[in-house]
């Protein structure tokens, strides 16, 4: 994924219709977590209402307690599935933390006809779970997106993006989504979108933006927009090729993460910005 090994590589990648560059943009705008049906159908049909083709879905979560809800797992598959089918969405962004679960996720696909296509998310707690990262890189053709580790070095987080290229998966994307630091941030994490440009320099990755989980809150400026929609215009400034977002129909009864979902009222405007 490095640029110095061989220039003449290409630098996008198709997947199921959807080109993916360092000169394409798109809006991953969903839940951060699978609650129920009807909540995914809202928020496929507001997706497919705003001309968008992309979505991320949370089916394993991967939460700091083991007594928080841990997603519905592949029980919800089925209906996440054909819900994408019936709304037209193309890719969704489907976190993974274990290797079984790409066995569940083909199955559950296969069972429904392949109506979508997934795009699998390496979360930053398994940034550097080499072990899942050379097994999905070798077993799998569906791209990825690696998130950056919230708590080791750009290079170190690079390395490991090569772990699934050198196992025969390059269609890898690199996600930014914040720095823990020990500095009492207003903010979840620290956001690190000035790296965007940086890492499109380093290596030939189109690069993603979670705004969400970098912000983590709904706080506003004094002007009344979001900090989180300030820090996407930020990454996107600086050349971000994918928003990773949070939305929901009605984040007090989210499941993970409701205090940084944006309203679905918001969504046009959000991608009017964008
Ligand atoms: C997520 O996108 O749902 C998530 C858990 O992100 P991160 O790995 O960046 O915390």
């Amino acid at each position: 994924l490095g640029r110095h090994k061989d220039e003449q590589r290409p630098t996008h990648f198709d997947y199921n219709g959807v080109r993916f560059g360092q000169d394409t943009l798109h809006v991953f705008a969903g839940l951060c977590a699978v609650d129920n049906r009807e909540h995914v159908e809202i928020m496929m049909k507001a997706v497919a209402d705003a001309g968008q083709v992309c979505t991320r879905m949370g089916a394993y979560k991967p939460r700091t307690s083991p007594y928080a809800f841990q997603g519905h797992g592949r029980n919800c598959l089925p209906y996440v599935f054909e819900l994408a089918g019936k709304y037209g969405i193309k890719v969704i962004a489907m976190e993974i933390t274990h290797e079984s679960h790409l066995d569940e996720i083909r199955e559950a696909l296969r069972q429904t006809g392949d109506p979508t296509g997934v795009m699998l998310q390496i979360g930053t707690r398994n940034t550097q779970n080499f072990e899942l990262l050379k097994i999905v890189g070798r077993q799998t053709e569906m791209p990825i997106l690696l998130k950056r580790g919230f708590g080791i070095t750009l290079d170190e987080s690079l390395n490991a993006a090569e772990y699934l290229a050198s196992e025969g998966n390059r269609k890898v994307i690199f996600g930014l989504r914040g720095m823990k630091t020990n500095m009492g941030d207003p903010h979840r994490n620290f956001v690190d979108f000035a790296h965007v440009p940086v890492v499109k320099r380093l290596t030939r990755m189109p690069v993603c933006i979670d705004p969400s989980h970098s912000v983590g809150t709904r706080a506003a400026a004094p002007d009344g927009i979001l900090d989180v929609m300030h820090v996407t215009a930020q990454g996107i400034m600086a050349g971000a090729n994918m928003v990773l977002v949070d939305f929901h129909p009605a984040p007090p009864k989210a499941l993970v993460d409701g205090p940084q979902a944006l309203l679905l009222k918001e969504l046009p405007w959000f991608l009017e910005d964008v």
